[in-house]
């Protein structure tokens, strides 16, 4: 049986809702699926049973660790812990803040962002510094996304404001604390050398991390390998998942990934 637990709906940066991407996804053959939008659990409010897929409610927060982005799944989580809901909340407002630096610097350069209107075009999911590239190509301040970044968003820009998210451990806790397995998203994405994603996953067990993505999306046998090598090492259950957008992405779609290796221990035999 299939196991997609990592993927995302318009509830955060995903191109299907909730209700749409459990079909999309139950037509493709996985039996157990996990909705992890960014920093929110809202997608399991509009959501009805389909009978033919197991749904295991998940979140992809958010974290920072040494000064980098780091991704942590949290599954079987209880959306209804308030630890958990304070913490997305506390994640909320972090990224509004954000939002609101970036449009007050853009509109400092005399460009039209005003908040609201930036807002306007995020609709149900977070504002992220894709919207204000829309906004800014839709005022035709840039011709498209790409010129928007290197003008104004990207590294080094105006734009590029860095995020006030949680630090690793108190993300783990929270996912902790609401019944859930805290997993690391997506090792190999960081471009760190093993030596440093040891250091990563040293702190991340001792904050009660339990889990790593061994296999996210397409990835080369070497990879997974390697991945694997460190959940022996760390004890860490292994988790698989697509990390599924849109499906015009579809190098990324559900279930389209190896199977884990054989002796390692699936996140989902831990509930
Ligand atoms: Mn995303
Ligand atoms: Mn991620
Ligand atoms: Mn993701």
């Amino acid at each position: 049986m299939i196991h997609d637990l990592h993927m995302h709906s318009t509830a955060s940066d995903g191109s299907l809702a909730p209700a749409d991407l459990v079909d999309y996804v139950a037509e493709r053959g996985v039996g157990v699926m996990s909705i992890t939008d960014h920093d929110t659990t809202a997608a399991y409010d509009a959501l009805n049973a389909n009978g033919s897929i197991t749904i295991v409610p998940g979140v992809e927060l958010s974290t920072t660790w040494m000064g980098r982005g780091i991704h942590i799944v949290g599954l079987n989580v209880d959306r209804n812990n308030t630890t958990l809901a304070n913490g997305l909340a506390a994640q909320a407002k972090a990224r509004r803040s954000r939002a609101k630096l970036i449009s007050n610097r853009l509109e400092k350069l005399g460009l039209d962002c005003p908040l609201d209107a930036v807002e306007a075009i995020a609709g149900s999911s977070a504002v992220g510094r894709p919207h204000f590239a829309q906004r800014l190509v839709d005022t035709g301040a840039v011709k498209n996304p790409q010129a928007a970044f290197r003008k104004y968003l990207g590294a080094g820009k105006p734009g590029d404001v860095r995020n006030c998210w949680a630090p690793l451990e108190l993300a783990v806790r929270w996912i902790s604390e609401s019944g859930g397995t805290a997993v690391l998203a997506h090792p190999a994405k960081y471009g760190m050398t093993n030596q440093k994603l040891r250091l990563l996953l040293e702190d991340f067990v001792a904050a009660g991390g339990r889990g790593i993505e061994v296999v996210c999306g397409p990835q080369d046998a070497a990879t997974t390998r390697r991945l694997g090598m460190l959940a022996r090492e760390f004890d860490l259950a292994a988790s698989t998942g697509s990390d599924f957008h849109t499906p015009a992405q579809p190098w990324a779609l559900p279930g389209s990934f190896d199977p884990l290796p054989r002796d390692l221990t699936p996140v989902w035999t831990l509930w």
